[in-house]
C-alpha cells in the first residue's frame, strides 16, 4: 500500500520538477528572444515562440501549457490529430493550439485540416492544390506558409527560391488557402550559413510583398540551435523543440 503511494508521490514530484524546469527555461528563452530582437531594433512582441512537442506526450504538453506555452508544433499528421484529440478532452487546455510543421502528404491532409491553426510546410503546388480542394469541401480556409529551400541543400524540402514568385502567384488564386508567409530550415551547425539562409528568406518575403501586395506577415525560421540568429534576421515565429523540452539539451 505504502509502496504504491510512495511511487505515486515520487511520480508527482518528478512532474512538479519538470514543470518547474519548463517554466524557468521558458523565461530564459523569452529573455533571449527579446535580447536578440532588441539587438537589431525589433520589438520582441513581434516574435512568437512555438513549442515543438513532437518528442513529448500530452502530459508534457499539459505541463508546458501550465508553464505558459499556448501553441505547439507537430511534424506528423497522425500525432497532431492524436494530441489535438486528447487536448480537446480537457477543458483546462481549451486555449491550446497546434501547428503542422512537418512534411505533409496529400493522403494525410484530412488529419491536419481543422486540427492545425497554421500549416508551415506547404512544399509543392500539388500539395497546395490538394489543401485548397479539401478545405473548400469542408468549407474552411486553411492558413498556410510556403516552405522554401533557401539554402539549396538537396536533403531539404521546399520550393526553389527561383520559382517562388510564380508559386505565390498561383497559390494566391487558390480558394480555401490563406497565404500567411514563408518558412525555412537552415542547415545544422553552421551559424554563418544559417544567417544567410534566414536573411535570404526575409529578402524573398520583401520581394514578394512588393510584387504581389500580399502582407505575408509570418516568417517561420529558427530552431533550438539558431533561433537568436533567426530573430535578428526577421523571424516572426521560432520553432523550438529540444531547448524547450529537454533538460539535457546542450546549448552553444
Ligand atoms: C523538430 C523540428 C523543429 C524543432 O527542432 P529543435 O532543434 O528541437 O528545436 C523545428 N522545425 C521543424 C520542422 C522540426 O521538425
Amino acid at each position: 500500500m505504502d509502496a504504491r503511494r510512495d511511487e505515486a508521490t515520487g511520480r508527482q514530484n518528478e512532474l512538479d520538477a519538470y514543470g518547474d524546469f519548463l517554466r524557468r527555461r521558458r523565461a530564459v528563452l523569452l529573455e533571449r528572444i527579446a535580447n536578440a530582437a532588441r539587438s537589431v531594433g525589433r520589438d520582441p512582441s513581434e516574435v512568437q515562440l512555438l513549442a515543438v512537442s513532437k518528442t513529448v506526450d500530452v502530459a508534457q504538453v499539459e505541463l508546458a501549457h501550465k508553464a505558459g506555452y499556448l501553441t505547439f508544433g507537430e511534424n506528423r499528421p497522425q500525432e497532431l490529430k492524436r494530441k489535438v484529440g486528447a487536448v480537446r478532452q480537457n477543458p483546462s487546455l481549451a486555449d491550446v493550439r497546434f501547428h503542422m510543421i512537418g512534411n505533409l502528404q496529400t493522403n494525410k491532409i484530412n488529419q491536419v485540416l481543422g486540427n492545425a491553426d497554421l500549416v508551415h510546410s506547404v512544399s509543392s503546388l500539388h500539395l497546395a492544390h490538394a489543401i485548397s480542394t479539401r478545405s473548400r469541401t469542408r468549407d474552411v480556409v486553411t492558413p498556410c506558409l510556403l516552405e522554401v529551400n533557401v539554402s539549396g541543400e538537396a536533403s531539404k524540402s521546399g520550393f526553389d527560391p527561383e520559382h517562388i514568385v510564380q508559386v505565390v502567384d498561383e497559390v494566391m488564386g487558390l480558394e480555401g488557402i490563406a497565404l500567411k508567409g514563408l518558412m525555412t530550415m537552415a542547415p545544422a551547425n553552421n551559424k554563418e550559413v544559417a544567417r544567410r539562409t534566414f536573411e535570404g528568406l526575409r529578402l524573398l518575403r520583401e520581394d514578394l510583398r512588393t510584387r504581389t501586395g500580399l502582407p505575408l506577415p509570418v516568417l517561420s525560421c529558427g530552431m533550438s540551435g539558431d533561433f537568436e540568429i533567426a530573430v535578428q534576421e526577421g523571424a516572426t515565429l521560432v520553432r523550438l523543440g529540444r531547448i524547450v523540452f529537454d533538460p539535457a539539451y546542450e546549448d552553444r
